[in-house]
């Protein structure tokens, strides 16, 4: 695994956050750690919908190709569990996306160290990527099934009709291209930029209502 905390940013808040007895979080930071304590689901910055959410890895892994088969079916299993917590708590259909990043590049237009975005939606934005990326790969029954990958920067795209694609990229994203696509579609075309618009108070209703009422099957 490669680590290099100077230049990643997830790496420095776990880094930064890591104590003796595991992570640390701010209360309102951490959802759930699974079972390894490899992964976390946290919300996302920048929730222009209720519910918005992103599950990373605790150690520096560029994407979830990179992962060993146990860790990837590992991650592949909190992904599906926090999708099921998620439908069960906002009544809508999910969507989840990973910018896979080849090499630390900024190709994926988002953070280079393995996290997958969670979101509520009720429409799908499949032809919106198309439109904007070309033909994806489809791979229905494994979310990271990483043999058949090339070598290649991607975009992994979870449908809500429980397909997931594969989009390879041959050229440089534009910053946070798919929630501007999502808030396109969602008739927002200025809330895609978590910068600019957090929506902190969004993410605090989110938690109270996850620690309230989230049922965790596993
Ligand atoms: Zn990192
Ligand atoms: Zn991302």
């Amino acid at each position: 695994m490669e680590t290099d905390l100077r230049e990643c940013v997830f790496c420095d808040v776990i880094t930064a956050r890591r104590n003796s007895a595991g992570v640390s979080f701010p209360e309102q930071e951490v959802l759930r750690i699974s079972k390894s304590g490899r992964f976390l689901v946290k919300p996302g910055l920048g929730a222009f919908v209720y519910g918005y959410s992103l599950i990373f890895s605790l150690d520096h892994v560029l994407c979830a190709r990179d992962l060993d088969a146990v860790d990837a079916q590992e991650l592949s299993d909190f992904v599906s569990e926090e999708i099921r917590i998620l439908r069960s708590l906002t009544g809508s259909p999910v969507i989840f996306f990973e910018h896979g990043s080849e090499s630390k590049n900024h190709i994926t237009g988002c953070y280079d160290h393995l996290h997958i975005h969670l979101l509520p939606l009720q429409v799908s934005i499949l032809d919106d990527l198309i439109e904007e990326l070309g033909f994806p790969v489809e791979y229905s029954q494994d979310f990271f099934a990483r043999t058949s990958m090339r070598a290649s920067s991607y975009i992994m795209y979870g449908d809500i009709s429980g397909k997931v694609y594969y989009f390879f990229l041959d050229r440089v994203l534009r910053s946070q291209t798919i929630r501007q696509i999502c808030c396109q579609r969602l008739g927002i075309p200025d809330a895609w930029d978590w910068a600019l618009y957090p929506n902190r108070d969004c993410i605090a209703s989110y938690v109270k209502s996850y620690r309230e009422n989230a049922v965790v099957h596993d």
